[in-house]
């Protein structure tokens, strides 16, 4: 294959570069101009803060966290924090404009945001994450608000630390303000269906691509990597519609099964275990097998880059759905296309969840709560919706999934800067 160099596989991409070339590609499809260009590229503001905190045994450590706002064009800023030791400059960077692209592609009135703490949170006691949190809040408490930047769960986090979020923040404004946040607990204000939303949304683009590819979702088969909030809800709800789901994987490696998962047990099995380690329904495999397993449809869920130029030639799916936020590096896009694999990219497919936070965010401020099939049913509209707006830009401009979500995305933020004519 003309496109697989002899380097070794440590050279992973930066993703503000593999975010930058997409963003590249479709700007130049659209003939955005210069000047807009300079504006849509570059993060609104960056921030970094350092973190004492004092660990259980009287040590103090000190974090690093940081909160990138990307766009506020279309609204307050929205995206999550990610509690995980590879968090950096460049990935929060990457992060913050895909909630923009993402929130423009699903037309939500949010901009894009992303922060994120340098820490092994599964090394940490509930009280030592719960002081980080609250540390990190009071650093941010000029950056968030409901009507300027809303942070909401991602790796490493989880209703509890949004809730301690919501505490912090409300003591400083000395009222409770439950909006600044979402991916709560129910009892504080958090949406029926926003834990499962990110999953759902993800379950939604692959029947809508299975029938644009006139596949039969009860003849498909499933591989889905990672196995958190996002991958196992997806898987979960996959196997409910008739896919197979065949390989399911979490940090501790890959099972797989050719009859099946049943992935209701792999969830009880990590609920009570903490990981699918020793996970007897499947046969042990590792996440690169996963990844290049015999499969109509790939769902990686887990993180950036896996999807590389040193495999992407031995994937074997047809379709794509990507569960987590770049899971394929911009070098692997072109063998990708090349091999006629589809790709519902990121900003689309896992576009569920901040949907879910965005219907979380109205009921806050309308103080009323909607019911689950409300919920559902508004997201699954505005998932069918995006993905035709989408598959239709593809063929306008005869360019994959991907570019097509990013020129949607790039015109809504081009037009409405050059409508607002600044701020
Ligand atoms: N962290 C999620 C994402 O990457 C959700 C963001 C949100 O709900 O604000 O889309």
């Amino acid at each position: 294959m003309a496109y697989i160099e002899p380097a070794p596989i440590k050279d992973k991409e930066n993703p503000f570069e593999s975010m930058m070339e997409r963003f590249n590609i479709a700007a130049e499809k659209l003939g955005l101009d210069k000047e807009t260009y300079e504006v849509l590229k570059s993060p609104a503001k960056q921030v970094i803060v350092s973190l004492p905190i004092t660990m259980d045994d009287g040590r103090k450590e000190v974090f690093e966290g940081y909160r990138v706002i990307h766009s506020n064009t279309l609204g307050p800023s929205k995206g999550g924090i990610r509690f995980d030791p590879e968090v950096n400059l460049d990935e929060v960077k990457a992060l913050a404009a895909w909630m923009t692209w993402k929130c423009a592609v699903v037309d939500i009135p949010y901009g894009g945001a992303k922060g994120g703490v340098k820490c092994e949170p599964w090394k940490m006691s509930q009280g030592e994450l719960e002081r980080l949190t609250r540390a990190y809040t009071v650093k941010m408490n000029d950056i968030f608000g409901p009507d300027l930047d809303i942070p909401a769960p991602d790796m490493g986090t989880n209703p509890q630390v949004m809730a301690w979020i919501m505490d912090e923040y409300s003591k400083a404004q000395g009222k409770t303000i439950n909006a600044v946040v979402t991916g709560k607990p129910l009892v504080l204000g958090g949406s029926l269906g926003r834990v499962e939303a990110t999953g759902r949304g993800v379950m939604v683009s692959t029947l809508v691509a299975l029938e644009k590819l006139k596949i039969n979702p009860t003849h498909a088969t499933c591989a889905v990597q990672g196995f958190g909030n996002v991958g196992s809800n997806a898987a979960l709800l996959l196997e409910e519609r008739g896919l197979k789901i065949l390989g399911i994987s979490d940090h501790t490696g890959g099972y797989w099964n050719d009859n099946g998962i049943d992935v209701k047990e792999a969830i009880a099995y990590r609920n009570e275990n903490g990981s699918l380690e020793g996970f007897t329904g499947g046969e042990a495999i590792s996440n690169e097998e996963l990844l290049t397993g015999k499969v109509d449809v790939l769902v990686p869920a887990a993180k950036e880059d896996v999807i590389t130029y040193h495999n992407a030639n031995r994937i074997q799916a047809k379709l794509i759905v990507e569960g987590a936020n770049g899971p394929t590096g911009a070098k692997a896009d072109n063998i990708i296309n090349e091999r006629g694999t589809i790709v519902v990219p990121d900003i689309l497919a896992n576009a569920g969840g901040v949907t879910v936070s965005y219907f979380e965010w109205v009921q806050n401020r309308l103080g009323y709560k909607w019911t689950k099939e409300r919920v559902n049913r508004r997201s699954d509209r505005i998932m069918k919706d995006a993905f035709e707006r989408v598959y239709k830009a593809s063929i306008d401009y005869d360019v994959s999934l991907r570019i097509a979500s990013y020129i949607v995305a790039i015109e809504k933020v081009a037009e409405t800067y050059k409508l607002r004519g600044g701020y």
